[in-house]
């Protein structure tokens, strides 16, 4: 790994392989997708795509179409299957490019079989139920009607219904009443298709929590978005290291200036930190700008000078300033705001607790400043 200049997000391809690895583990006799969606939760989106295929996942997903072609642009043949359209999408670029739609509603089936007509091909779709997430899908009263409208694409070949479909809401409280409560909705769902004569091949609904900690929901495939970079999905239960998953990105920079201060010294915006000693300030060239939170003021942690320090004052848009106390430091010298853990760094885990927010956030929020470089 070369030093970075100002910044990087340095991401290990290898981890990324041996969670995929891991994950295929819990799955057992399930196939793993993995989600590559928001820029690969920010790891980069053709990196983690050939990783996670190297590692073993047999499926790809991402929330929009342009995610799914920037997988295929990336020589990726996996198949891809893109769940979020709105009235109008270019439906035909998706079947040029072998990706499987997901539908939700009846006018969307019919755009996608327009689509497949216009192409003189077949679309391959996953039908999506609400098993009770309250988000995507069908209700289950519009279940019948979106199942009608599929066997009637299916006939006339313009549809292959490949898959049934559903998300958690609760996976990342294992036990929780309401996962139960989904997977029975969704065996409903199941048994409503079968009577139709909609028998989708693959049905998935756990994501990577319900992967690692509820086997029921396993059913053909699971989606895991999270674990595949290493952060824990139930990080109230369980740590990444106690699931066997290592965290893939390192977010480091180097200072910019280090001084020293007197006691009494304001520091940054608002002056919300004041020294409370002579002390040594350094200068780290990140800020909410590049996705550092500004929620992190005066309590993110990082590692510098051989110890975790706070966050001194605000974090600005570009810069934030940390106290490093009586430790000797220099332009150049090493930050890290968070990584696998392993050397005494802070975690993006140990990121969001300090801000008030999830991991995914942490990871997804980095800005393009930052560049993404892989080992
Ligand atoms: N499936 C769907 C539909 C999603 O939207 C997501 C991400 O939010 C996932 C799976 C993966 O979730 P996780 O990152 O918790 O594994």
């Amino acid at each position: 790994m070369d030093a970075p200049l100002r910044a990087e997000a340095y991401v290990d391809l290898a981890a990324i392989r041996a969670n995929v690895a891991a994950l295929r583990g819990y799955a057992r006799d399930a196939d793993v997708m993995v989600v590559v969606k928001a820029d690969g939760y920010g790891h980069g989106i053709a990196a983690t795509a050939r990783a996670a295929v190297a590692g073993g996942a047999t499926w790809l997903g991402t929330a929009v179409l342009e995610e799914a072609l920037a997988v295929r642009a990336a020589g990726v043949t996996a198949p891809i299957l893109s769940w979020l359209a709105t009235p109008g999408e270019p439906y035909e670029d998706a079947l040029a490019a072998d990706i499987d739609l997901a539908a939700y509603a009846p006018w969307q089936l019919a755009d996608i079989a327009a689509a497949a007509a216009a192409r003189g091909t077949t679309a391959r779709v996953h039908l999506k139920v609400d098993s009770g997430l309250g988000r995507g899908g069908a209700q289950p009263h519009d279940w019948a009607a979106l199942l009608d409208a599929a066997a009637r694409a299916q006939a006339d070949g313009t549809v292959h219904i490949v898959g049934v479909w559903s998300h958690l809401a609760c996976a990342d409280e294992p036990g929780h009443p309401s996962i139960e409560l989904q997977r029975k909705a969704f065996e409903q769902a199941l048994s409503e298709a079968e009577r139709k004569a909609v028998r989708p091949e693959i049905r998935h609904l756990a994501n990577s929590a319900a992967t690692v900690s509820a086997p029921r929901t396993h059913y053909d495939l699971v989606r895991a978005g999270i674990a595949t970079y290493g952060l824990s999905p139930i990080p109230d239960h369980q740590t990444s290291e106690q699931l066997g998953l290592t965290p893939a990105m390192t977010l480091r920079a180097r200072f910019a200036l280090v001084k020293r201060v007197p006691k009494g010294h304001g520091v940054s915006y608002g002056h919300r930190y004041v020294t409370p000693d002579a002390t040594t300030l350094g200068l780290v060239p990140l800020g909410y700008g590049d996705g550092v939170p500004r929620a992190a003021s005066n309590v993110g942690p990082v590692w510098a000078a051989g110890a975790v320090r706070r966050i001194a004052g605000t974090v600005c848009m570009d810069q934030f300033v940390v106290d490093l106390g009586d430790a000797t430091a220099k332009e150049g010298d090493d930050v890290v705001l968070f990584g696998p853990g392993t050397s005494g760094e802070p975690t993006a885990q140990d990121w969001a607790e300090a801000t008030g927010t999830i991991s995914y956030e942490i990871v997804t929020r980095l800005g393009t400043r930052v560049p993404r470089t892989y080992g």
